[in-house]
């Protein structure tokens, strides 16, 4: 069994893009980071987010309405960076708080500045295969993962459990792109799939990516299957300060002895969201500025 680790290749992208943004003539990228109010969890993100764009040389704009902000300022100033000719991405940090439409401050990001690949025009240029548009970081960077550990999917049958808009779906359909890297036969599972373990025992490259801790277990996969684990769990853990630990949708002690190759949680596909968020950054720099 093979680890698959998340945090080198993602140090990797990070060093390529520091290298690329380095030799830049002009205005570094600019990325605008929005956070409205204060949860803990997006907290941290965004500076995370904010810290691996300066590494990068990437120009971090940080916004942070405050909670009691409306839609319609919310929407103002996703207009306004838009407008904004500096800027060449925007993030807008999900959740929002509640009362607040995610979906419609999402559409309303410019498709050429949708970093996030949240955007339905950019979903639409991901099924038409158009390399102009953004794919969803988590799923890119799942693709990155698999490439550069020398998975290539071509005539492999893949099987991702999950099948929400930023993780599951686009990642079932750059599995399924007609180029190098890609052309794997898809199955797409999810609450309703009768007899789910019959599915994942096909598969070749397992992508799991449906919130539920340790669900996969070793009688749901044949050996030398190929693990992606996209979930992030927190389940109680008395023993750590705390008070809980993070596990995957897979139960890696009984999985990971069948794996040919596999992700830890942590360590495994969290690291890549952030790294392709500055990879599609950079690449928003690139489109907007044409050498
Ligand atoms: P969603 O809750 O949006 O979607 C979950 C999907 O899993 C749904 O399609 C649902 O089916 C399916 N599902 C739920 N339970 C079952 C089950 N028992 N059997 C089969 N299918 C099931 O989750 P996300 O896609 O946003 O996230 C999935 C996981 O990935 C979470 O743990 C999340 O924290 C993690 N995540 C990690 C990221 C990272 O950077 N590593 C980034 C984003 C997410 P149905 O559609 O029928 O309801």
């Amino acid at each position: 069994m093979e680890l698959i680790d998340g945090n080198r290749i993602a140090a990797d992208i990070i060093a390529e893009l520091k290298a690329e943004v380095a030799g830049f003539a002009g205005r570094s990228p600019c990325i605008a980071l929005v956070r409205v109010g204060e949860d803990p969890a997006s907290v941290s993100y965004v500076r995370k987010k904010e810290k691996t764009a300066a590494e990068i040389g990437i120009e971090g704009r940080i916004l942070l309405p405050p909670v009691t902000t409306s839609q319609a300022e919310l929407e103002a100033l996703v207009d306004s960076l838009n407008a904004d000719s500096a800027v060449d991405g925007i993030l807008v940090q999900s959740p929002l708080p509640k009362g607040l439409d995610e979906a419609a401050v999402f559409r309303r990001i410019a498709p050429e500045k949708d970093v996030d690949g949240f955007n339905p025009l950019n979903l639409g240029k991901l099924a038409q295969e158009d390399e102009t548009g953004f794919s969803a970081c988590t799923p890119a960077g799942i693709m990155e993962l698999l490439s550069r550990s020398g998975v290539d999917l071509s005539g492999k049958h893949v099987v991702v459990l999950g099948r929400s808009l930023i993780v599951g779906k686009p990642a079932a359909l750059l599995a399924l792109q007609k180029k190098a890297g890609a052309n794997a036969t898809v199955t797409i599972c999810h609450s309703r799939t009768a007899d789910l373990p019959a599915m994942t025992r096909q598969a070749d490259v397992l992508i799991a990516a449906i919130g539920r801790p340790e669900f996969v277990k070793a009688d749901m996969v044949k050996k030398g299957v190929v693990v992606i684990d996209v979930g992030i769990n927190r389940v109680a853990d008395a023993t750590k300060k705390t008070g809980y630990r993070l596990v995957g949708d897979v139960d890696f002690s009984g999985v990971s002895p069948l794996a040919s190759k596999i992700t830890p949680v942590p360590g495994g596909v969290g690291p890549m969201t952030v790294a392709m968020l500055m990879k599609n950054t950079v690449k928003a720099y690139r489109l907007r500025r044409p050498a």
